[in-house]
């Protein structure tokens, strides 16, 4: 299997070079050329075996440069009882006979991003090996919050990889901070950058293209890498658990074979939506998928509309991981849905680029409308959500999850679907416990770790372990610059 550009169809390489690369130089995306297909012979087989088997069966068919064998190596690394604290890593909640939860926060740093962040760095690892790599690579990552800490935790003591994450100093929550300034492993850093995300993030960026920086650290031995949603690496491991779903309810007797089922997405970057979007493509009997965003609705209006519009006001939410406004993945949809056509993805690019806007093709749009359902769901409603959940059902969601649910619900008041439904939970509640807590009307007593107690204290639901943890750990990083600053960080930590 081979990777092309979305931007240049005639740059291929293999899995592990487009692992590597991350982004492809002309800036498009590295897709896979076809879209393997599965069967129900597949699923009925999968259906038989644990979450770490069928990830190295899913992920085979894409990466036919790594073993089974060993993606199965990875998948046991990356999902087994050390990392995951549910025999599952990716369980389902049933909350009726046509509704389900999927849990993807099980692992150590209790978002979802270590679905996929707990095997990129293995990937990536054997992606140096495979391609004679003997540099170093250096991850650089801009983080509002969730990131930072997951590719942390994935890349910590990964042999010939080291990591620095920039947060911006007052953007993200006290529970993350604390997370990501107590993190292990003697090749990771972290410094707080004085300004805002996007601060952070136009500094890695500009550190990114420096062409004297990039030859300074090669002469040291180091390459510059990123572990954002835009390396397929992450977009793979993701594929899977939309696959495993649908095999634990086939397992449970709640569907039958070929049954369709439709999954809600909380969504930010569109890269857990795509994943979704390939399994269905894959032959995977999917329904519709269903776009939840928050206040910052450009998805919602350009599912509907064909028309994607990035110049509108930015929401500060209580989801922040989904307060986005440029979803990068959206690129690698729209070269599916054009027939992989790179010239006609090329042209919405550079129209997003000049005048932040572009509308897709008559085609796309039937096509958009056919596999999808956007909607938006606002503060109030994700409230509500967290409360009607807490109290109907005794089921605790986070903020990004109620999205979720909200959007879900008025999808199915809508449309009257009855199909089964799979929302997908992407945090623990515990990642955002003031804004828990409001909902289920109490007022926080205190901030950060504090109120890890006080939301245990009200709900009885068990604290993660590694979050329960954090709070007698001692912080081991304490570095403040400057934007400017930035790239003395980073010469001076790969000294
Ligand atoms: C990153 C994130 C999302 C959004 O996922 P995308 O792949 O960017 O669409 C949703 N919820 C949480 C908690 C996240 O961390």
């Amino acid at each position: 299997m081979k990777y092309l550009s979305t931007r240049d169809r005639r740059l291929r390489m293999s899995g592990a070079e487009a692992v590597k690369l991350g982004l492809s130089r002309d800036g498009g995306l590295l897709t896979p050329e076809t879209i393997p297909q599965i069967d129900g012979a597949f699923l009925e087989d999968l259906s038989k075996r644990p979450y770490q088997e069928r990830a190295a069966k899913v992920m085979a068919l894409y990466l036919t440069d790594y073993s089974e064998e060993e993606l199965l190596a990875f998948a046991n690394n990356a999902y087994g009882p050390d990392k995951y604290d549910h025999p599952a890593a990716a369980p389902l909640w049933k909350v009726d006979g046509s509704t389900h939860c999927l849990e993807l926060w099980h692992g150590p740093t209790s978002a979802f991003k270590d679905m996929a962040l707990q095997m990129l760095p293995q990937l990536l690892s054997a992606a140096l090996r495979k391609t004679g790599e003997d540099k170093t690579v250096c991850i650089l990552v801009a983080t509002s919050g969730d990131t930072g800490k997951a590719a942390m935790e994935g890349f910590a003591d990964v042999p010939q990889t080291k990591i620095m994450v920039f947060y911006p100093k007052d953007g993200v929550s006290k529970v993350q901070e604390a997370q990501m300034v107590t993190q292990d492993g003697a090749n990771v850093g972290v410094c707080a950058v004085v300004g805002n995300f996007d601060d952070a993030q136009a500094g890695v960026k500009r550190i990114f293209s420096d062409p004297d920086i990039r030859e300074t650290l090669a002469g040291r031995g180091y390459l510059l890498s990123s572990a954002n949603s835009i390396n397929w690496g992450r977009i793979l491991p993701q594929v899977v658990y939309y696959i495993s779903a649908y095999c634990d309810l086939l397992r449970d007797g709640e569907i039958k074979m070929g049954d369709k089922v439709n999954f809600c997405v909380p969504t930010g970057n569109f890269g857990d939506i795509l994943a979704a979007y390939y399994a269905k493509r894959m032959g995977l009997p999917v329904g519709k998928l269903i776009c939840a965003s928050n206040k910052n609705d450009v998805l919602t209006d350009f599912l509907r509309t064909g028309v994607y519009n990035k110049n509108r006001p930015f929401h500060t939410t209580m989801s922040p991981s989904m307060d986005i406004l440029v979803s990068s993945n959206l690129e690698r949809l729209l070269f599916d849905l054009s027939g992989e056509n790179d010239a006609e993805v090329r042209g919405y690019m550079e129209a997003l680029n000049a005048g932040g806007k572009y509308e897709v093709s008559e085609t796309i749009k039937a096509a958009l409308k056919d596999a999808f359902w956007g909607g938006y769901c606002d503060e109030a409603g994700t409230s509500e959500t967290i409360a009607r959940y807490y109290k109907d059902c005794g089921y605790l969601i986070d903020t990004h999850t109620a999205v979720a649910a909200g959007v879900m619900e008025q999808y199915r008041k809508e449309t009257g679907d009855k199909t089964m439904t799979v929302f997908v939970s992407t945090a623990s509640p515990y990642k955002f416990c003031d804004n828990v807590l409001r909902a289920i009307g109490e007022e926080p007593q205190g901030d950060g770790v504090e109120l890890l107690d006080q939301l245990h204290e009200k709900t009885g639901v068990a604290v993660p372990r590694r979050l329960a943890a954090m709070k007698g750990k001692a912080r081991r990083f304490d570095l403040t610059a400057e934007k400017a600053e930035m790239d003395g960080v980073v010469l001076d930590f790969l000294k």
